[in-house]
């Protein structure tokens, strides 16, 4: 096997304190890799500036011009979210060309000295490397115990993604041409790359707290990323709303014979307005909640049909 030429996507949302010192951490991360004959020379950085609004988009321009073409960059016109910044990188490195690329976080909490394990995986044959955070130390228990939720639920519909994978994997030249075959435009990265059948295996990582700045995601699109997951990989819920629509109905049937039976054996007449009341809200939310996951397939067919781009690139540096 010839020696793999490396691409390190960094989506940044307001980075201004990471970027520099991100920059060169990995830099010499590539640098030491190099050296020891793991990656080609060609090996780079590419940075994603996700619409920043500060002075992200300056810095990594200052970082690119004295680089000598070892840092790349990509900037959207405006804010599109992680997963499109994501996606940007992953279709940018793959239009210049590497045979395998990582995706790591700005704020390198992620533990960057993982690379060269994912790299080992790589050189043993598998094309996707997902890196599984240790423990969730850093994360607040709101967060914890969301995310937990988030990954049992998924399983159960369906859409098997590992526990604990954020987005810091190693994808090699075929998955992202693989990539490249799927159009659909809120494509969620966690379940598409469990999802398509090429050889994965998995690396532990110890995750770190932020070192500058705050954390870009809030509750809104956490569950933002947890819909479009659970809506774009699984039609489960769809399924379980028929099925309980036809146990409501057969309830409700089963109840109206028994009605009959006792007025005809007994000449008893059902009583009781709290049963009713509580049997009226329970149904009828019941009902809202299920038109409401309709309403969200609904929502990403519309999303899709539409076929908007999904990100709008204003500069690209390479
Ligand atoms: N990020 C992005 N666009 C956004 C939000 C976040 O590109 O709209 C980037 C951010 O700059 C960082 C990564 O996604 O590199 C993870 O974000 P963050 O560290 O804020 O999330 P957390 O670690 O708190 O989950
Ligand atoms: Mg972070």
């Amino acid at each position: 096997m010839q020696i793999p030429k490396l691409a390190v996507i960094i989506p940044c949302f307001n980075e201004e304190l990471c970027v520099e010192s991100t920059c060169s951490r990995l830099l010499e991360v590539l640098d030491s890799l190099i050296a020891n004959g793991e990656i080609s020379k060609e090996s780079f950085l590419y940075f994603v500036d996700d619409g920043s609004s500060d002075r992200t988009w300056e810095i990594i321009e200052g970082l690119y011009s004295k680089s000598f073409g070892r840092v790349k960059a990509m900037k959207f016109i405006r804010n599109y979210g992680n997963q499109k910044a994501l996606i940007a990188g992953l279709e940018g490195v793959r239009n210049i060309g590497c045979d395998c690329a990582v995706s790591i976080d700005a704020d390198l909490q992620q533990d960057e000295l993982a690379i060269e394990k994912f790299l080992n995986e790589y050189k043993k044959g598998f094309d996707i490397v997902l890196g599984i955070r240790n423990d969730r130390k850093t994360d607040s228990l709101f967060k914890k115990t969301t995310a937990v939720m988030f990954y049992k639920l998924m399983n159960i519909l369906g859409a098997k993604i590992p526990m604990n994978h954020s987005d810091y994997r190693l994808v090699s030249k075929r998955a992202l041409d693989i990539m490249g075959l799927y159009h659909e435009k809120a494509l969620f990265l966690r379940g598409f790359f469990h999802e398509v059948g090429l050889k994965t295996t998995t690396v532990n990582f110890d995750v770190k707290p932020r070192f500058a700045g705050q954390s870009k995601f809030n509750f809104l699109s956490l569950m933002g990323l947890a819909l479009n997951g659970i809506t774009s990989f699984s039609i489960y819920p769809l399924r379980i709303i028929s099925c309980l629509g036809f146990l409501m109905a057969l309830f409700a049937f089963l109840v109206g014979l028994e009605t009959i039976f006792e007025k005809f054996m007994f000449n008893n007449s059902p009583n009781g307005t709290a049963t009713m009341i509580i049997l009226l809200c329970f149904f009828g939310g019941l009902q809202i909640f299920c038109l409401g996951v309709i309403g969200e397939y609904i929502g990403q067919v519309y999303r899709e049909v539409k076929a908007r781009p999904r990100y709008i690139a204003e500069k690209e540096l390479k």
